[in-house]
């Protein structure tokens, strides 16, 4: 009996090990993965996909490895409160060349808030980014929900970025749709609004690649804005705030 109980100890001790190893060598696999890497051609099509309410323990890995598999930069907006729990995943985000932007402290209407209160929400989200990547400033606001007012604007103190393609991703099982809501309605310089939710994570790759296939190039929201006309940026990135900027 005593030595059966010493074989089970000395089991779970090696599952724990066996375990811990995984674990480690993982998030260092993860982390030691060199940048994307791609070369632009200004005369080619080009969208950018981005990611809001990251990070998702469970479908943030997912979605970075389809994106680092098929080399393919993207723009996440993080919710300032979930940051904690995804330390690695933003640092790997950096790691790999994705642009990493706020989509608040706590995903609140902005719209229903005060003024001190809209400071608060981007502030709060500032503070939680520079305890993972110090000295990384955010440039971008995302607004929940799309919503924002004339206030909302004044009082981020960052410019907002909106999107041109809604994939709506938040109806549960309806992969077939997301799919056809991106690939069916893009053109060159969009914008496309996707989450670090369950069905995106099963669907993106196919989007990934039958963009590819019909000529567009993927990347981050700077270099699609790198190249837009004033025009084209007014149509995705709030225009008053955008002029300040360029
Ligand atoms: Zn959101």
């Amino acid at each position: 009996m005593k030595r059966k109980n010493i074989c089970f100890s000395l089991f779970v001790l090696g599952l724990i090990a066996t375990v811990t190893a995984l674990l480690v060598w993982g998030v260092y696999s993860r982390l030691s993965r060199p940048p994307i890497t791609q070369t632009l051609d200004p005369d080619r099509p080009m969208v950018a996909l981005t990611f809001d309410d990251g990070p998702s323990p469970r479908y943030t890995p997912q979605i970075l490895d389809i994106l680092y598999q098929t080399q393919t930069p993207a723009t996440f907006f993080l919710v300032g409160e979930r940051m904690e729990g995804g330390r690695l995943l933003i640092r790997e985000m950096k790691t790999v060349g994705h642009q990493v932007e706020c989509h608040t402290y706590s995903h609140q209407n902005l719209s229903a808030l005060t003024g001190e209160e809209i400071r608060q929400e981007v502030a709060l989200a500032q503070e939680e980014l520079e305890k993972i990547l110090p000295g990384h400033k955010f440039r971008y606001l995302r607004p929940p929900y799309g919503s924002y007012t004339q206030k909302v604007e004044q009082e981020a103190g960052i410019t907002l970025a909106m999107w041109t393609v809604d994939s709506r991703d938040s109806e549960p099982g309806q992969e077939d749709k997301i799919y056809s809501n991106v690939v069916d309605h893009i053109k060159d310089g969009d914008v496309v609004v996707l989450h670090d939710c369950p069905e995106t994570a099963r669907v993106l790759e196919s989007i990934i690649l039958t963009l590819k296939e019909k000529g567009y190039q993927l990347v981050t929201l700077d270099q699609l804005a790198a190249r837009l006309t004033q025009e084209e940026k007014e149509a995705l990135i709030i225009p008053s705030t955008w002029k300040g900027k360029s």
